[in-house]
């Protein structure tokens, strides 16, 4: 008989859910509250092809979930709280305590809440979120995925940074990496394609957030981002990598201090601080047109990328099964995606089907796919990427396991 399971994936300032049937996997409904904390805060829900608008003041995450509830409700998506069987929350940050997801007791939600300081923005509404849905329903399991934990096989000499070995001891300074959820999908979805576990991948999560990792046997053996989700690739609105000393001379120069300057780094750089357009569309439009800080901030992207492809190329000893182009722009960025391969594709042995990367985007026929020649050394393939579809299969996974043995919190493979 099915079941009904709530995902909730909270933002700095929104809140994002959505109800499944389970097992088939079937979406009822979604919703996407915006603006918390500001009294024009709005929020749609999309059901069976239509799609609600409404405008209501909601001041914190707290009343974002109470309205997410009275909406279920109001609209019979469910009859009573009580259907809820299994409650999935995003969470950014595991730490090094988790490397798989897990049903969120006391000692979870508190290393959850330790965590708040490398991730300020995110973690308080994803803790509210959690906290009011407890209080709400504190017998239904509730499971946390992190965007940290596939990338916690990474190791030693590729997480730590050159700094004072103590402040990583002491302050938990090394590379965590994000987009886990997004990368293992794509993982699973290439073990399942080459029918064996030890795949080596290189792949490009490419949307307004970026990250690239590389797999090694399986699993995670480097990746782009960070101690936080700031560092590697130019992105929509964040630098990415970036010489450090920069932060200092910009406050002196320009009278900032250095909060000013992070925010700066991460919401007024990358493509938007090149070309005025975080967008790649309208980036994409703004380049054809002959505008040239838009054709600069292209090829910045373009060469960020082959330089990260490049790097795990030679971390994989050249032994690449595919190379996975995943994401907004790298599912639908064609002409992006042509030029990446013409970059590094006489120094990797690989070739460009041309005729197949134009057929491939969500906007096209087809979605996913090989998109280069059968000489090629290895595939290059579009595939795209399914978090809520991962975050949806281990809450059933460990709510199931809850149930059946009523103590087990870690999900079994
Ligand atoms: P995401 O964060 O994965 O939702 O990706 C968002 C990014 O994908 C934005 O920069 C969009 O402009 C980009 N994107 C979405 N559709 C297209 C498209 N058809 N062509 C190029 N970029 C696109």
């Amino acid at each position: 008989m099915s079941e009904k399971y709530l995902i909730i994936n909270a933002g700095s300032s929104s809140l994002k859910f959505s109800l499944y049937e389970v097992p088939e996997m079937k979406e009822i409904v979604n919703g996407y509250i915006e603006k918390i904390g500001n009294v024009d805060s709005f929020y749609t829900l999309k059901f069976n092809g239509k799609k609600l608008e409404k405008r209501k003041a909601i001041m914190d995450h707290t009343e974002a979930v109470r309205t997410m509830l009275e909406e279920l409700l109001d609209n019979q998506f469910i009859v009573d709280v009580s259907e809820i069987k299994g409650i999935g929350h995003r969470v950014v940050h595991g730490g090094e305590f988790y490397s798989q997801s897990v049903v969120i007791d006391e000692e979870v939600l508190n290393n959850i809440k330790d965590l708040t300081k490398l991730v300020p923005l995110h973690h308080p509404g994803e803790i509210a979120g959690i906290e009011s849905m407890k209080s709400i329903m504190p017998d239904v399991p509730q499971v946390a995925v992190f965007d940290t934990a596939f990338h916690q096989t990474m190791p030693r000499e590729n997480y730590m940074y050159a700094l004072p070995y103590s402040w990583y001891e002491e302050n938990g300074v090394r590379k965590y990496g994000f987009h886990g959820t997004s990368h293992r999908y794509i993982t699973e979805e290439m073990q399942k394609y080459f029918n064996k576990k030890d795949v080596n991948l290189i792949i490009c999560h490419i949307g307004s957030g970026a990250s690239i990792s590389c797999i090694k046997d399986g699993e995670c053996y480097d990746t782009s981002m960070g101690l936080t989700p700031l560092d590697g690739l130019i992105m929509g609105t964040r630098s990415g990598s970036i010489d450090s000393s920069i932060i200092e001379y910009i406050c002196k120069e320009r009278s900032l201090t250095v909060e000013e300057v992070t925010s700066i780094l991460n919401k007024k750089s990358g493509l938007l601080g090149i070309a005025g357009q975080n967008d790649f569309r309208d980036l994409e439009a703004l380049a054809n047109k002959g505008d040239e800080k838009a054709q600069l901030a292209i090829k910045m992207l373009r060469n960020s990328i082959a330089k990260f492809i490049a790097q795990y190329y030679v971390e994989l000893g050249g032994q690449v099964d595919a190379l996975v182009f995943t994401a907004g722009i790298g599912e639908n960025a064609i002409t992006l995606r042509s030029d990446i391969i013409k970059s590094i594709s006489s120094a990797m042995g690989i070739e460009l089907d041309a005729d197949a990367n134009n057929n491939i985007a969500r906007f096209k026929e087809i979605q996913s796919g090989v998109i280069s020649t059968l000489s090629s050394k290895f595939k290059v393939m579009v595939i795209p990427t399914n978090e809520e579809y991962m975050i949806l299969k281990d809450t059933f996974e460990l709510s199931q396991q809850v149930k059946s043995k009523g103590q087990s919190k870690v999900l079994k493979k």
